[in-house]
């Protein structure tokens, strides 16, 4: 039997509108045997996730401050959808049950879980479906840590014997029965595992978008959407700020080789962001997938004749940013120099340490910093394989006028790392773009 993940998110879930939307993307094909609910999200901009209702609640009844007002308007969210769907179901026990908890020594993470909890009841009300509560399948260790191998083992047997069924997203439980959740956005985890578990042909992962843009929105106008990425081009992108899919998402599907399949509950019909272990192989139209950066790092330079004669030197000053606890973002080197990209809010609190203690220990003849520096990353495991896409990057930026402090292409060619001023940021990104899709080939 063919199993396809599909997990919906926040706006997805959001009203009874969105709940109608959802029976009739799932009813369309019947792979899609394996449901992951998120708690309702935003109806409109201005709008409060339940999730977040349910953090307010939380924190109000920890400072000993009344929550009924906010619980109320918990309530009227899954009340509107219930009374909207004509589905009949012990909502009341469920708010009373929550009341219960908020008036004695409440647990933050419980709190937060029950967004998933009810949503995902009702949905599977909705659907007919089977509810399986993660709480028996998702498992964590007392520390709050995520139990992989057992959460494979007790989700397999939980979903196996079902011919359907909905699961709620988010969170999981330890040993001792406590409740805890994934990081915020973490329904995407609770797919993956599921995917991971039943060894579903795909995951399907519904949301508000028609898949991951190849740039910003913010910067670049109307920016393509990638057909087809890696699970190693959407770390990277992940990494540097695209926001679509829980990075924590990817781990579980990847070692197996399930397709991820971004899709839009609004736009149904649109194939969405693909991502797969391997890209086919051949020509691809877009060798450069995307272009994404951050702000804010410092780059510092270290300077001393023979330096690289010297095999100690980058040992010493690894050691220096170990003794620190302070990570870094590329460690670059060239004939007789040493050059660190760190980010700058963790380099701050400790620069005149990291600088002093590199004086005292090198002796360098040059010392510099150079500060807002943006990191971008031009995306693409294949654009070094046959194209002329690197040459396109650095003539787009000259051309532009954008200056460059760094440049970074390990022997992975996953991404170039390109160094600009933080002022150039915008217009380096729109640069890069432009020579992403002059690049494109027919293919
Ligand atoms: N409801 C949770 C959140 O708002 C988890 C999720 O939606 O994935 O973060």
């Amino acid at each position: 039997m063919r199993t396809v993940i599909a997990k919906f998110g926040g706006t997805s879930l959001a009203d009874a509108g969105q709940f109608r939307k959802v029976k009739a993307i799932i009813e369309q094909d019947p792979a899609r045997r394996v449901i992951v609910a998120s708690a309702p999200g935003k109806r409109f901009p201005e709008d409060i996730k339940v999730t977040d209702l349910l953090l307010a609640c939380y924190e109000q009844a920890q400072r000993g401050e009344p929550f009924e007002e906010t619980l109320g308007k918990i309530r009227e969210r899954f009340d509107e959808i219930l009374t909207d769907l004509g589905i009949g179901f012990g909502l009341d026990a469920a708010i009373e049950e929550l009341r219960a908890h908020l008036s004695k020594d409440p647990q933050m993470e419980y709190v937060m879980s029950r967004g998933e909890y009810i949503n995902a009841q009702i949905l599977a009300l909705y659907l007919g479906f089977s509810f399986v509560d993660p709480e028996w399948c998702v498992c964590f260790d007392e520390s709050g840590k995520l139990n992989a191998e057992l959460t494979k083992r007790t989700m397999t047997a939980s979903l196996r014997p079902l011919r359907n069924a909905v699961i709620a997203g988010y969170y999981g439980a330890d040993m001792t029965g406590r409740i805890h959740t994934f990081t915020r956005g973490g329904s995407d985890v609770t797919g993956s595992l599921a995917a991971a578990a039943i060894g579903a042909e795909l995951y399907e992962n519904w949301t508000d978008v028609s898949g991951l843009l190849a740039a910003d929105p913010r910067i670049v106008e109307d920016p393509r959407i990638v057909e087809f990425m890696s699970y190693r081009e959407l770390r990277t992108l992940s990494y540097m700020g695209a926001s679509v899919l829980h990075t924590d998402a990817v781990l579980p599907v990847s070692d197996l080789g399930v397709p991820i399949n971004i899709r839009n509950t609004e736009r149904p019909e649109d194939p969405g962001t693909t991502i797969v272990r391997k890209l086919p192989r051949g020509e691809t139209k877009y060798p450069i997938v995307g272009v994404a950066g951050r702000k804010g790092m410092s780059v510092i330079q270290v300077e001393k004749v023979m330096v690289s004669d010297e095999s100690g030197f980058a040992a010493v000053i690894l050691d220096i940013l170990k003794n620190l606890k302070l990570p870094f973002e590329q460690y670059l080197t060239g004939i007789d120099t040493v050059t660190l990209v760190i980010r700058s809010d963790l380099l701050a609190p400790m620069k005149d340490r990291v600088f002093a203690q590199i004086r005292e220990t090198l002796d360098p003849d040059y010392l510099g910093l150079t500060e807002n520096v943006s990191m971008i990353a031009v995306i693409g495991e294949r654009a070094t394989d046959s194209s002329d896409a690197n040459v396109r990057v650095l003539l787009a930026l000259a051309e532009a006028g954008v200056p460059i402090n760094t440049i970074n292409q390990g022997a992975g060619k996953l991404n170039l790392l390109i160094g600009v001023p933080d002022d150039c940021y915008g217009d380096a990104i729109r640069a890069i773009y432009g020579a992403i899709d002059e690049s494109a080939r027919e293919v």
